[in-house]
């Protein structure tokens, strides 16, 4: 099949060679050049601009930053909307607020262009595996129809979450419960620390238990070496706590946790942290205690 896709960064230059690899014909675009000829050279075509892309294929994907980038790169100059025709199919990849992809769907409806809202978790590893967990919120007959050769050439699971924008509802909870993890993480093993009891210890003792979780298998060791490579940064999560207490609000659901964490992590990024893993939390309890974690 030959499909658009557009935004070749961190995920998007994996994504699209594994649709190579499945035998798909991709036509990209991005504004970095040298994203775009690092995929060019794996064997996708140019386009010059969405709209090109669009012009060229009946389902187009997007794996962009955010709400604005998605909207400018749908809707704006040179945008998908400009090249579409009636019966394209948009897969929005991309992790954004919920209620703008409502809005973007239903510009695209009026084109006769079906979106949906199909954001992933997994990060770059599971990028390259192709084995990316994606949740997808939209019209469940186009979901059907892109499930086998499109969604799980990229994932190793497409759930259909309901309608269009439950994909980011989904993604807006997985970070939630992600970044109030890695918070009470930090925060536990501040509390071993000062208590002189040894941090690599306590996450020994306790990782088959209970309070063992994904989080701590892979956050607690880059705690203790006070290794904070992204991975996911604190920058990128901001981004996503901001579309969760925006829809939080808008649909009137108190999250007081997401809350504090935010203000955490807001002042790692104005301690100068915005581009360290979401694991630099633990700097987070090091700076109010003047004690390391590791
Ligand atoms: P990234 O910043 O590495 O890549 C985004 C790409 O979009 C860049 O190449 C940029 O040049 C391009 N772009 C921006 N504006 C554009 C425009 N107007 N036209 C064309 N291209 C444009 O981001 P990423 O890490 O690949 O993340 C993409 C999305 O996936 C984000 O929403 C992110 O939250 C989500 N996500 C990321 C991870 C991760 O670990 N990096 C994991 C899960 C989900």
């Amino acid at each position: 099949m030959k499909l658009g896709f557009i935004g070749l960064g961190i995920m998007g230059k994996p994504m699209v060679r594994n649709l190579l690899k499945a035998g798909h014909e991709v036509v990209v675009f991005d504004i970095m050049q040298e994203n775009v000829a690092a995929v060019v050279a794996d064997g996708a075509k140019a386009g010059t601009s969405a709209k090109d892309v669009a012009a060229q294929c009946r389902t187009i994907i997007t794996m962009l930053p955010n709400s604005p980038h998605v909207k400018a790169v749908v809707c704006g100059e040179n945008g998908i909307s400009e090249g579409a025709e009636e019966g394209d199919i948009l897969i929005d990849m991309s992790s954004i607020a919920p209620l703008v992809s409502q809005e973007i769907g239903a510009e695209c409806e009026k084109l006769g262009v079906k979106m949906i809202d199909a954001p992933v978790s997994g990060g770059e590893p599971k990028a390259i595996d192709g084995t990316l967990s994606i949740m997808v919120g939209g019209d469940e007959a186009v979901f059907d129809r892109v499930k086998e050769d499109i969604l799980l050439k990229m994932g190793a699971s497409a759930v259909y979450c309901g309608g269009l924008g439950a994909g980011n509802t989904t993604k807006l909870s997985n970070q939630v419960i992600v970044a109030l993890n890695i918070a009470a993480l930090a925060e536990a093993l501040m509390l071993a620390a000062k208590a002189k009891v040894d941090p690599a210890l306590v996450l020994q003792a306790i990782q088959g238990g209970l309070a063992g979780s994904t989080v701590m298998n892979a956050k607690g060791p880059m705690m203790l070496a006070h290794n904070y490579i992204p991975g996911f940064k604190v920058d990128l999560h901001i981004k996503d706590l901001t579309n969760a207490l925006e829809t939080a609000h808008k649909v009137g659901a108190p999250v007081p946790l997401t809350a504090a964490v935010m203000e955490m992590l807001q002042t790692l990024h104005a301690d100068g942290c915005g581009q360290d893993d979401h694991s630099a939390l633990a700097k987070f309890y090091e700076k109010l205690t003047g004690t390391q974690i590791g």
